[in-house]
Parts: C-alpha cells; structure tokens; sequence
C-alpha cells in the first residue's frame, strides 16, 4: 500500500495506490493494433511496462471524493491498497462522498460492489458522464457474457444514485469534470483547482510511458482510437502550454508529473 499526498491549494488530496504490475510485457506489446510489435517492443526498451493503479482521493468544500474504486477488497491478488489507503487516512467506505466513475473499465470499478452486489461505498453520490453511462449500459445489454449481465443489473438497480454530468460541471468546490473522449465515449478527467494551484486527473488518456513520443499509436482497449489520439494531443499540448502537475492513473506510482514538449515530442518527467 502507497498513499502519497499533496495539497493543491486549499484542497487536501491524496494518490492511493491500489495495486501495480497490473500487465506483463507480452500483453502491453500485444496492445497497439496499428504498430508492428517489434515496434512498440523497441520503444518499451530494457524498461519494465506500467501497470500502476493511481486513485485520486480529494477533501474540497466538506466533501471526501473518491475518483473510481479500482478492484477493492475483493479483486486479485496485491489489489485492494484504495480501501487500505483510505484507512491509513482514517477513512472508511462509508466516509465517501462522491465516487466519480472516470469511465467504466473493470480495473476502474470492478471494486464497486461487494460479491453480494451491494456497494462499497454505501453512503456515496455515484458520479459519471451521461454518455460513458450510456455506453456502458448499452455494450452490456448487448452482451451475454454472466459479468456483463451482472454489471448491467446491479448498476441499473442503482441508476437513481448516479448524478450524470457534463465537461465544466464543478462536483465539488475547484474540482471540475473534463472531457477526455476516446478512451470511452464518456471517459472524463478532474482538474482540481485552488489559489493559483491546479492538478489535472487525466486517467487513461495513455497507459505507457513510450505512448507520449507515439501518441498516435492505437490502443486496443480505446473504444474510439481516432477520437483517443486526437484527444491524446489536445489534452497533452494543454499540460504543455498551461504547465500543469498532471496525474495518470496508470503511469508508476504515484503517477504525477509534467508533460514538456522537446523537438516536437512529449516527454514525460515524473515528480521525484
Ligand atoms: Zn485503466
């Protein structure tokens, strides 16, 4: 378990690592359908692939948000850190708020119900964008897979404690939803904001450290990859030009960081 905190002005937040080594080589290299994967093993090098699980946690305005659950007390084996975390912050389930569901990806919300399909977090507003919700329902619909059937009843037998939101909406005071479509129909960021300080949350918006010099590679876990690379470059050049501290919810522990732009290609330089 890794907690590590910052305060983004006035607003306390912290990263929770819920668990790492997340996908082994084979399969990262497997996940770029538009590059030979000679390729996308050449830009891995000598370095292990990233397979972080970062959760955001944030104390703004009286309320404790929690941005996705990850896998949770019941998932695989060196998951479960989130709930750990929290503890270590003297937080239990019940003391969230808010869960802001990013996008609907298993390692996002696979920890979102107990075995028994009741909640987690039982006294949260569940927070998503309407088109991620929209997605989501209408993919599992479509499918006869047991865990998709189950995710469609427990999720819709909830539906009323779900707040949909639009790009813009403030969910809490200076924590504000941004659009990161691509990844998801509906896949959304936070940027916290307080003072003259800022932190953008960006989750997904790349998985591996060699996807900031390749943002036009393909990703096979992209529901839309055209749209993901255009919003890979929209939402990098914005770090890039607004110097933000920027957090990825895959990238290693903590995955905090800037994005600088040299000779033409995004680099990454995680802070120390
Ligand atoms: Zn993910």
């Amino acid at each position: 378990m890794s907690v590590h905190q910052l305060t983004i002005g006035d607003i306390e937040c912290a990263v929770l690592q819920e668990g790492a080594a997340f996908m082994d080589r084979d399969s990262v290299i497997a996940r770029y359908p538009n590059v030979d994967p000679a390729d996308v093993a050449a830009a891995l090098g000598d370095n292990e692939p990233s397979g972080s699980l970062n959760l955001l946690t944030i104390n703004s305005g009286g309320k404790r948000i929690l941005a996705d659950v990850g896998f949770g007390e019941y998932g695989p084996a060196g998951m479960g850190g989130t709930l750990r975390g929290l503890a270590s912050l003297g937080l239990s389930p019940a003391d969230i708020d808010i869960v802001f569901i990013t996008h609907f990806h298993g390692d996002h919300i696979a920890g979102f119900f107990t075995p028994d399909g009741a909640p987690v977090y039982p006294n949260a507003t569940y927070v998503t964008m309407q088109a991620e919700w929209d997605e989501w329902m209408s993919r599992w619909a479509a499918s006869s897979a047991e865990g998709d059937q189950q995710n469609l009843a427990r999720f819709k037998a909830l539906q009323d404690r779900f707040k949909f939101v639009s790009a813009g909406d403030e969910i809490a005071p200076g924590v504000t939803v941004v659009d990161l479509v691509g990844h998801t129909l509906g896949h959304a960021g936070l940027l916290v904001e307080s003072g003259s300080e800022r932190l953008l949350h960006v989750v997904d918006l790349l998985h591996q450290h060699f996807q900031f010099a390749n943002i036009d590679w393909h990703f096979s876990f992209d529901t839309n990859s055209e749209l993901a690379v255009q919003t890979r470059r929209r939402v990098l050049q914005h770090c890039v030009d607004e110097d933000l501290l920027t957090l990825f919810y895959h990238l290693d522990f903590p995955g905090l960081g800037k994005v600088t732009l040299e000779d033409g290609t995004y680099v990454w330089n995680p802070t120390s």
